[in-house]
C-alpha cells in the first residue's frame, strides 16, 4: 500500500493543503481506498469527498479533510471506483432462466428466444430497464451500458424508454442502438419479425444520437451503435453504420468471436474469419470495442491489440451457454483495453458484476495458473478496464480528483469475512458473495444500506411480472 495524499481541487485549494470548500459528500475512515487510479494507489484509513457530481479530493487519515454536507462512516469497509458493465441485454431478464432454452448453445438458444423478443414494446424496455440496472447497482455498477438489438415493427422507442428508466434510478447509462438487418430469408439466423432494413436503422440511430448523446464528461447518457454480430447483420450495414460512427463520432460495439459456430459461419458465408472480416468492414479501430472474443487465434488477438480494440469480457454467459474461456491475459498484454459485461439476463440470468469480476479471477486462474490473474487485475478491468472501452478514461473507473463522483463501498464485516484480515481487495472478491452496502452516481447514493433508494421497486417488479408472464405465454 501507498500512502495517501491529499488532493484537494485546484480552486478549493487553501494554505496548508486544506480544502476550503463544502462537499457535498464525504466517504471517510475506509478501511481501504483502492483508487485505481493512473498510480494505483490503495489508501488506508482514507477518504474520497465529492462535490457537484465530481470528485473533489482523496486523501489519507493525516491529510486535512474537507466539512461535508453529508458524510459516510466507511469503517470496516473497502471503497472502489463504481463498476462499469461493458455489456448488456436489460430486455432479456424478461425471459431469464426460460425454460425451454436451457441447454442450448448460443444459436439454439437464440431461436428458441427470437420470437419471444419480438414482443418486445415500451413498457417492457422501461420495466427492464428500470429492474436490470437496480440489480446492477445492488452489485456496486455505476455505468453500464447495454445492447437492445431487437426493435420489432410498431415497438415504439425502446431506446429513450430504457434511457428513462436510468434518469428515473440516477445511473450513467450508455445504451447502444442495436440491430439486425439479415433474417432468415437472407441467411440470417433470425426471424423477420425482428429485423429492420439498413436506412431505417441508420435513420434511427442518427436521431437517437442527436436527441440524447452527451459529450461532457460527466455526462449521464452517451449512446453507442451497435450492429447486433455478424450473423445477423448484412455487411453493408455494418460498414454503413461504422461510416456513421466517424462523422457523428460515437463508439461502436458488437458481439464477435464469440463461439467456434461463428467461425464457421463466417468462413461459409464470407470466406473469412470474424477478426478478417472485422477488417473488411473498417472495424478494427478503437472505436470499437467487442462483446466476448472468446475464440480469436494469437496473431488475431495481436492484431486487435495493437488497433486498440477493447473487449466486454463475459465470463459467466461464456461458461453458461458452452461458448469457451477468453484470453483475457493476452488480450490484456496485447494492449486490448478489456472491461467486464454481465450480458443478457437470459444468457447470464444473475446480473451482478461483482460476480463477473470474481468469475473473471477464477477463469484467469483456470487458464495460466493461480499466480497469473488476482482481485486487484479483476477490480481493475470491472473499473478502468470498462472506462477504456467506452472511451471515459480518466472520467470514470477511478477515484481521482476531477472524476466523475461514482463509488462505492463494500462492507467487509460479519460471517463472509471473519479471518480475512491481511489484504481487503483479495477479500472482497475471494469471499462473499457481496453487495454494495452503498452505491454512489454524481455523489448521490442509489443503493443506501444494501437498499435501493429510490421508492416504487415493488410496483415495478410486479409490472415485470405481468410483462414478463405475457411475454412468455
Ligand atoms: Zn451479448
Amino acid at each position: 500500500m501507498t500512502p495517501g495524499g491529499s488532493t484537494p481541487t485546484g480552486d478549493s485549494r487553501l494554505p496548508g493543503g486544506a480544502t476550503g470548500a463544502r462537499a457535498d459528500l464525504l466517504v471517510a475512515g475506509a478501511d481501504l481506498v483502492a483508487t485505481v487510479d493512473d498510480t494505483r494507489r490503495e489508501i488506508a484509513g482514507g477518504w474520497v469527498a465529492v462535490t457537484d457530481g465530481v470528485i473533489s479530493g482523496v486523501g489519507g487519515p493525516s491529510d486535512p479533510r474537507p466539512e461535508a454536507a453529508r458524510t459516510i462512516d466507511a469503517r470496516g469497509c473497502l471503497v472502489t471506483p463504481g463498476l462499469v458493465n461493458t455489456h448488456h441485454h436489460l430486455y432479456q431478464n424478461l425471459t431469464r432462466a426460460f425454460a425451454p432454452a436451457l441447454t442450448g448453445g448460443l444459436f439454439d438458444w437464440l431461436v428458441t428466444l427470437y420470437p419471444l423478443w419480438a414482443r418486445l414494446d415500451e413498457e417492457a424496455a422501461y420495466v427492464s430497464a428500470y429492474v436490470g440496472l437496480t440489480e446492477l447497482a445492488l452489485s456496486g455498477c455505476t455505468t453500464s451500458t447495454d445492447h437492445l438489438y431487437v426493435h420489432p415493427r410498431g415497438a415504439g422507442d425502446l431506446i429513450s424508454a430504457e434511457i428513462a428508466a436510468a434518469r428515473d434510478l440516477g445511473l450513467r447509462f450508455s445504451p447502444t442502438r442495436g440491430s439486425m438487418s439479415l433474417s432468415v430469408k437472407d441467411g440470417g439466423l433470425p426471424p423477420d419479425s425482428v429485423v429492420q432494413d439498413d436506412d431505417e436503422i441508420l435513420a434511427e440511430s442518427q436521431r437517437l444520437v442527436e436527441a440524447h448523446h452527451d459529450r461532457a464528461p460527466t455526462a449521464m447518457t452517451r449512446i453507442a451503435l451497435a450492429p447486433c454480430s455478424p450473423f445477423s447483420v448484412s455487411t453493408s450495414l455494418m460498414i454503413r453504420t461504422a461510416e456513421l460512427a466517424e462523422r457523428l463520432d460515437v463508439r461502436l460495439h458488437t458481439h464477435l468471436c464469440e463461439t467456434q459456430d461463428e467461425d464457421a459461419f463466417c468462413l461459409e458465408q464470407f470466406g473469412r474469419r470474424p477478426v478478417d472480416y472485422l477488417d473488411d468492414v473498417g472495424w478494427r479501430t478503437d472505436r470499437v470495442w467487442l462483446a466476448h472474443v472468446v475464440w480469436p487465434s494469437a496473431a488475431e488477438v495481436g492484431r486487435l491489440g495493437a488497433a486498440g480494440v477493447g473487449a466486454a469480457h463475459c465470463p459467466s454467459s461464456n461458461m453458461i451457454l458452452g461458448s469457451g474461456l477468453s484470453p483475457v491475459a493476452e488480450l490484456r498484454a496485447a494492449g486490448a483495453p478489456v472491461g467486464l459485461g454481465v450480458d443478457g439476463s437470459a444468457s447470464a440470468d444473475s446480473a451482478s458484476l461483482w460476480l463477473e469480476a470474481r468469475m473473471a479471477m477464477l477463469q484467469g486462474k483456470l487458464r495460466h495458473g493461480a499466480g497469473s490473474m488476482t482481485a486487484r487485475d479483476a477490480l481493475e478491468m470491472a473499473t478502468r478496464g470498462g472506462a477504456a472501452c467506452l472511451g471515459r478514461t480518466g472520467e470514470i473507473g477511478e477515484l481521482a480528483v476531477g472524476a466523475c463522483g461514482d463509488l462505492v463501498v463494500w462492507g467487509l464485516e460479519g460471517v463472509r469475512f471473519a479471518g480475512a484480515l491481511s489484504d481487503p481487495i483479495e477479500g472482497w472478491l475471494r469471499c462473499g458473495p457481496v453487495a454494495a452496502r452503498h452505491t454512489v452516481v454524481a455523489g448521490r447514493l442509489v443503493v443506501e444500506d444494501g437498499v435501493p433508494t429510490r421508492p416504487g421497486l415493488d410496483e415495478q417488479l410486479a409490472v415485470h411480472r405481468r410483462v414478463s408472464a405475457a411475454m412468455q405465454a
